[in-house]
């Protein structure tokens, strides 16, 4: 097979348990190396550090898949890994049918997410490599899962950084429009054409869940509701009334309907508008709110743009703090990758400092199990939750 060999030094990423290989890391390639193709990784000396795909249009060059010098990767490669994915998922959710079935690194498998929702999966591809895999990886969870059908959500902005198209669609079998599904006791409407990624925001499953014990009596806000997953579980708890405002008209009025599905419609109402407008406005007119969450989507996608995205997470942040109730709670999160966990805490510590309100912090948490996170990839890590109890 042909190898791709890195400079000097060049492997302390894969050796501290990476499986990311960029372009910049590596001082040749053999002749027959192939766009899609598995490659050998080596060090400079030569010596086996792993097999994965290649795409030399990347800037993520190679992306490792086994370690074992004697591991095939074949279709028995990949009944394994996805095996492990299953079982794994069995542990932390014993019964579920809907959760993340497999999380790209987090699993061993770069570049393949795939969510179940009831009796439909729904799968992303994302690299180059992965697509060479297709119809080997829908065999083994079509024989695994028997699913009434797949949707695809391929349509992630990366995959032109491989070379790829978007894709989108159902792959095979019946995928409804709408599929329902229950979590946690609440109905939820999926609609995968019209979800942002691919159906719920599962990441925050168990975050939402802090909502339970926490809401009866309160009035609280979702802000960034999208279609409204907060706000179901603070009504499940038995507040008193649940705002969500999203900016996506489609999100609102598919949070109506699953708010409607749970026989929660007097208690909830969800508005379309800018959430940081929004809560401006509220600022102003003095209106309090017992619980405020904040999930908004990722205000930086690079290292670049970080400055400007911690001052939005403290203007967002410190808006919600100055508009809640004595002895109020604040759930706040981030998805930005680039905004590691220390900083969101300090950009949260600047937010309570400027607000002149005394705060809490209660917990400190982030993906959902189904979401796991390899410890060697930093970038499997990228959703922080805070809750905080402000008097
Ligand atoms: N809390 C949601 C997930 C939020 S995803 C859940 O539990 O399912 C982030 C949401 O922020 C998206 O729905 C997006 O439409 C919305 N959004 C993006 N920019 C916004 C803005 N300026 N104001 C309000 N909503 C916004």
């Amino acid at each position: 097979m042909a190898a791709v060999v890195l400079a000097k030094g060049r492997d302390r990423r894969l050796k501290a348990g990476h499986l990311w290989v960029y372009a910049g890391e590596i001082a040749t390639v053999d002749e027959g190396a192939a766009a899609g193709e598995l490659v050998e990784v080596r060090d400079f000396r030569r010596r086996f550090l792993g097999r994965g795909t290649y795409n030399p249009a990347s800037n993520i060059t190679v992306r490792l898949l086994t370690r074992e010098p004697d591991e095939a990767v074949d279709r028995a490669f990949f009944e394994r890994r996805i095996d492990k994915a299953l079982s794994y998922r069995d542990r932390v959710f014993p019964g579920e049918t809907t959760l993340r079935l497999v999380f790209g690194e987090g699993d061993y498998l770069p570049g393949l997410v795939a969510d179940r929702y009831g009796s439909c999966l729904c799968l992303q591809i994302g690299t180059l490599g992965m697509e060479r895999f297709r119809p080997v990886l829908l065999a083994i969870l079509r024989e695994r899962l028997d699913p009434a059908g797949i949707y695809e959500r391929s349509d992630l902005a990366s995959r032109a950084h491989e070379g790829l198209p978007p894709a989108e669609g159902v792959i095979e079998g019946k995928v409804p429009e709408v599929i329902p599904v229950t979590l946690d006791g609440l109905e939820f409407r999926v609609r995968l054409a019209q979800a942002q990624k691919t159906g719920l925001f599962l990441d925050q499953r168990l975050n939402r869940q802090a909502l339970l014990p926490l809401s009866g009596g309160r009035t609280v806000l979702d802000a960034f509701c999208n279609t409204g997953g907060f706000g179901l579980y603070a009504l499940r708890g038995g507040a008193r009334s649940v705002l969500g405002v999203d900016i996506s008209p489609s999100c609102t009025q598919l949070a109506r309907e699953q708010a409607g599905a749970n026989g929660f419609q007097d208690r909830a109402e969800f508005l379309e508008a800018n959430a940081f407008d929004f809560l401006h406005s509220v600022d102003r007119e003095g209106r309090r709110f017992g619980i405020v969450v904040l999930d908004p989507p990722a205000f930086t996608k690079s290292a670049r743009s970080v400055e400007g995205a911690r001052r939005g997470y403290k203007e967002i942040n410190l808006r919600a703090l100055r508009i809640l109730e004595p002895d109020g709670f604040l759930l706040t999160s981030s998805c930005s990758y680039h905004i590691g966990l220390e900083d969101f805490l300090s950009i949260l510590q600047e937010a309570v400092a400027d607000s002149g309100r005394t705060a809490r912090l209660v917990s400190v948490r982030g993906q959902s199990p189904d979401h796991p996170v390899c410890p060697g990839v930093p970038e499997t890590s990228y959703l922080k939750f805070a809750l905080l109890h402000v008097s």
